[in-house]
């Protein structure tokens, strides 16, 4: 057929593409379809800022091969099947629950679909056990996914490509990085000088040490596969960095062979923990005002930039969780709401994680104390320095622990607790038993059930 119908989604870029490569070389004519989806766009939050961005950036880019980015605004279940006519559709899968059933309504109408896999980089249900089931734990995960050979992806074509640019790309605020696929080469360009570090530094929210490439692989402005190959496996850090990817993977598969994980634990034996209504410390904890530093830390920088270091998000989530005995799906889709990579299977995965309640989970009895993270992963305290800066004169030796200040040394650092800087909303070794306590229970409930 000489017509073919590009949706893109989460794949904002035409190198690396199987579906934009499946519809190049199979037809004479492509349109490269984005649809505004009013469930998902969410103009002033970083991510559809990002988003925007990248959207822009993906209509230069068909620019430059004499088209545009045909953008329409509306239900995909309606306006898709409306625009392909007797063209033949091409997309790359996804894996949430709601892009199913989005889906699902856009393949009943358009027949002879060609779908693809693009995300990963090896699609969820492709990686399994001997026994043929997907797998719970990542270490026989990974040990397989890195074993397996990739399928094979096809070459892209010369199709010329439709200059309609529908309705043109919405703005939707300032976007926290550069959009697009150039822009994405470049991070990972500048990300492979200092990969080798990765190994041992990538713990350490107070150094510029990870890739800092989630936004771009959560809108696919650069494929899992091409990072996992130019970064190689030379070394720890090489490899640590692929083993992330891994995870991403991981997550995924977790999602799809599991849907009714986005918002119930995986592990039914948590499926009813005894969580406390308490809009206070939830606010609290939102706004970065806990009185433990390196969690308010994080809170401010996803308040300010939509993005926070992996460790901090941990211990972050873990206080939400396990000191205030808060529900996950709370601080799920607080992360949601404001991550500039908000993405459903990355975050929920890493939540259940945190709680204990999903796949290859900390155990439950694993509780993050906030000021040793502090102390071990921020040792100096800038990273805290840099996002409270109450605490900005406070020395490394209590800045993760301001209550244990002296009077005077308090004061010569300008904190005054409960005033300048607030005290702790909760005791840590209490909340720690209380939390004990209440998983204990919902083990005991499930056991007797
Ligand atoms: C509570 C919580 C919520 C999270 N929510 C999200 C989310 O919504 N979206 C998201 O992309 N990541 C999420 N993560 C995972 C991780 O924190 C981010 O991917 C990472 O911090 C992004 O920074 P980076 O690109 O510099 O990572 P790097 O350390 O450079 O890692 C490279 C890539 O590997 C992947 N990766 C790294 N760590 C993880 C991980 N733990 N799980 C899955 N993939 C990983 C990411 O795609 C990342 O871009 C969450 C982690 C926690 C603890």
């Amino acid at each position: 057929m000489s017509r073919g119908l590009v949706w893109f989604r989460n794949d904002l870029r035409l190198a690396d593409n199987p579906a934009w490569a499946a519809a190049t070389s199979s037809h004479r004519r492509v349109a490269a379809l984005f649809v505004v989806d009013p469930a998902l766009w969410r103009p002033g939050t970083p991510r559809t800022a990002q988003l925007a961005a990248h959207l822009a950036a993906l209509d230069g880019a068909l620019a430059e091969r004499g088209g545009r980015l045909l953008v329409r605004r509306g239900d995909p279940a309606r306006v898709v099947p409306a625009e392909a006519g007797g063209a033949v559709l091409h997309l790359n899968a996804d894996v949430t629950p709601y892009a199913a059933r989005r889906d699902g309504a856009v393949l009943g109408a358009v027949a002879g679909s060609v779908v693809m896999e693009g995300r990963w980089v090896h699609a969820p249900g492709t990686v399994l056990s001997g026994a043929g089931e997907p797998y719970r734990v990542f270490t026989p995960f990974h040990r397989s996914w890195a074993a397996r050979p990739r399928d094979p992806w096809p070459e892209p074509g010369e199709a010329e490509v439709e200059d309609d640019p529908g309705e043109g790309v919405p703005g939707a605020g300032a976007p926290l990085m550069a959009g697009g696929e150039d822009a994405a080469l470049e991070r990972l360009g500048d990300f492979l000088g200092r990969v080798d570090g990765y190994g041992e530094d990538r713990d350490r929210p107070d150094r510029d040490t990870t890739s800092r490439l989630s936004a771009d692989l959560k809108y696919g402005t650069i494929a899992a596969r091409r990072v996992a190959d130019e970064v190689g496996d030379g070394t720890p850090g090489r490899r640590a960095l692929v083993r992330q990817l891994a995870w991403r993977d991981f997550y995924a598969q977790v999602l799809a062979a599991h849907p009714h994980t986005v918002d119930r634990a995986l592990r039914p034996e948590y499926g009813a923990i005894a969580w406390r209504d308490d809009p206070g410390g939830l606010a609290a904890w939102q706004e970065g005002r806990t009185g433990y530093p390196i969690v308010d830390a994080a809170m401010r920088q996803l308040a300010a930039e939509g993005w926070i270091h992996n460790r901090p998000r941990m211990i972050a989530a873990s206080f939400l969780v396990k000191d205030l005995l808060i529900d996950w799906r709370l601080g799920e889709r607080w992360f949601r709401r404001l991550l500039v990579d908000g993405d459903v299977a990355q975050n929920v995965g890493n939540w259940q994680w945190v709680a204990g309640t999903g796949a290859d989970a900390a155990p439950y009895f694993r509780i993050f104390n906030p000021v040793t993270q502090g102390r071990r992963f921020d040792p100096d305290g800038d990273y805290v320095r840099r996002w409270v800066p109450e605490l900005a004169d406070a020395p490394a030796g209590w800045i993760h622990a301001p209550w244990t200040a002296g009077p005077l040394e308090a004061a010569a650092a300008g904190v005054v607790l409960g005033d300048t800087y607030p005290a702790p909303i909760v005791d840590h070794a209490e909340a720690r038993e209380s939390a004990l306590a209440a998983y204990g229970a919902a083990r005991e409930q499930a056991a007797g059930a």
